[in-house]
């Protein structure tokens, strides 16, 4: 089994979830004992948002760099970042590296694509929503994305960092989602990727008609199908 290497801790909400998926599907696959090999570092978050909300991706980049080092010098035979906004720098932190980093985009849009999906709603920080670095990799994968108007890509940000980093879930903000997503909906969206790794513990795939695909949960498992030799890291990428 090849160890996987995780950035944590943005936030550890999420983080906890890829620990407990990664561990539960390697028992799933392999029986027994089985459990995942892996090693975490885990950032403080505080300092992390800080940047983010400075516009100061340069110190964030410097710290998810040293953060994947130390995960490499630590024995990871592949990386995870396990969060979608930090995949801002993902190109950054794959060039400071000799161990291959396993892109949340492509890990989603395998899945999507498996769906017969051709367009899909993204929702997410703002950095993520808005930024070419997610977009344009999901279209590199031949998907269109669709994305809120700004008033609503405030309202998911603004629940992303007030509510849902802090392990907050509230009625109200689930229900915000359910109508963002039903405009998204009639926008062309035929499935939504939560590119949030934290919007999984509101919004509930039970709760929809469309297939809903949670970063945390695809990100995870194809991190234990890499681990497992099931499938290797370019069988990800997009063509
Ligand atoms: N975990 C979230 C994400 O997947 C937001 C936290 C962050 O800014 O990294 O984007």
């Amino acid at each position: 089994m090849k160890t996987i290497g995780m950035i944590g801790g943005m936030s550890w909400e999420s983080s906890i979830e890829y620990y407990r998926l990664v561990n539960v599907e390697v028992k799933r696959q392999l029986g027994g004992l089985h459990s995942a090999q892996c090693v975490m570092y885990s950032v403080d978050f505080e300092e992390i948002e800080r940047y983010q909300h400075q516009g100061d991706w340069e110190r964030a980049t410097n710290v998810m760099i040293d953060a994947a080092r130390r995960l490499e010098h630590g024995g990871a035979d592949f990386l995870v970042i396990c969060t979608n906004t930090m995949h801002k720098m993902a190109d950054e932190v794959q060039a400071a590296i000799n161990i291959p980093l396993l892109h949340i985009v492509d890990a989603a849009a395998q899945v999507v694509k498996s769906k017969g999906i051709g367009k899909v709603g993204l929702l997410g920080t703002r950095f993520t929503m808005e930024g070419e670095f997610y977009g344009e990799r999901l279209k590199t994968h031949d998907l269109d994305v669709v994305i809120p108007d700004l008033a609503d890509r405030e309202i998911v940000h603004r629940i992303i960092y007030h509510e849902l980093v802090l392990g907050k879930i509230m009625t109200s903000s689930r229900d915000e989602f359910q109508r963002i997503i039903r405009t998204l909906q009639q926008n062309g969206a035929e499935g939504i990727v939560l590119g949030c790794t934290e919007i999984g513990l509101l919004v509930k795939q039970e709760d929809y008609l469309l297939p809903v695909f949670d970063t945390t949960v695809v990100h995870a498992l194809a991190a234990v199908d890499v681990a497992l030799d099931n499938k290797r890291i370019e069988d990800f990428l997009p063509g």
